[in-house]
């Protein structure tokens, strides 16, 4: 166990520090929460953190930039790595531990087990990232396994990949309770992400005009507008505000995520994901 320079958190970088713990915890009936992030922390993470706080005795943050999840030709080398910060934010929110494990704790030499989540992964982000599902599954699973908390908690910012998880939790037995927080947003409406770092000061401008057209969007729906007229309108509005593309604008199940094209019967939701250079930003709201 070590810990960082700047905070007062302990640090598991290995399985046995991490069971040690937590296994100290159960013996002395406390309950756990697991926070899985890839760091790069902001306000939604942190709200994640203490909606944890409140629900359980104990809270662990795991930190894992998870490369299986990123596809050769995506952003695993520059994804923001700033593990002295985070530390010190979770120190902050008086998280009782950080788990960073390293690379050979989590893909050991030879590892080929993997968790395919085979329905849900092949809507929305699963058609545009057909690598992600596969990726965040596997390391789910594993760090679930690894930390055996009471609860999860996952940010709806990623709605599809909270799904993917609630399925993987039930299809497997792992006995664990998943938990959710809502969105959070920057003031413009902008969902915070750790991605949003790469933005330009005028993507930055563009950004928030993202979460405003799926907001006027889902207003019209409601009011009874054609659904694939909205869209349309919407994806074209999008392009001219300074969109460079638009993998997906849909409205699917909230629950099934199939999607909806003309009449909405059961909870939905909007989903997007849209880029802007070479950023890609995702968003969801409800319907
Ligand atoms: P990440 O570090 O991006 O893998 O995210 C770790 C966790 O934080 C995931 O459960 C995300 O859904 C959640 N999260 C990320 N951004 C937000 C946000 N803006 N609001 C709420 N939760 C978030």
């Amino acid at each position: 166990m070590s810990k960082s320079k700047l905070s007062a958190v302990p640090i598991a970088n290995s399985l046995d520090d991490l069971r040690n713990v937590v296994n100290g915890w159960k013996a002395g009936g406390k309950s756990v929460m697991l926070v899985p992030t890839m760091g790069a922390l902001h306000e939604g993470h942190l709200s994640l953190v203490r909606i944890a706080r409140r629900k359980a005795d104990r809270v662990v943050v795991s930190i894992f930039v998870n490369p299986a999840q990123f596809a050769p030709h995506e952003d695993f080398q520059e994804y923001p790595r700033e593990f002295e910060g985070d530390a010190a934010k979770l120190a902050g929110e008086q998280v009782d531990l950080i788990y960073a494990p390293k690379p050979d704790v989590m893909y050991a030499p030879g590892a080929s087990t993997t968790v395919q989540v085979e329905a849900l992964s092949s809507q929305l982000c699963g058609i545009s990232r057909p690598h992600f599902f596969g990726g965040v599954a596997t390391i789910v699973t594993k760090l679930l396994i690894q930390c055996a908390p009471d609860m999860a908690i996952f940010g709806e910012k990623d709605y599809q990949q909270l799904l993917v998880i609630r399925a993987l939790v039930r299809d497997l037995s792992l006995p664990v309770e998943i938990c959710a927080g809502p969105i959070i947003r920057d003031k413009n409406g902008l969902a915070l992400s750790s991605r949003n770092a790469y933005l330009t000061p005028e993507q930055r401008r563009t950004a928030p005009m993202l979460n405003r057209m799926m907001l006027r969007a889902a207003d019209r729906i409601t009011e009874g507008a054609d659904i694939s007229a909205v869209l349309q309108h919407t994806r074209s509005e999008l392009l001219k505000s300074g969109f460079d593309k638009i993998d997906y604008l849909e409205i699917h199940d909230a629950e099934t995520l199939a999607p909806v094209a003309n009449k909405i019967t059961s909870p939905a939701r909007l989903f997007a994901a849209a880029w802007l250079g070479q950023t890609r930003l995702i968003d969801n709201i409800a319907l």
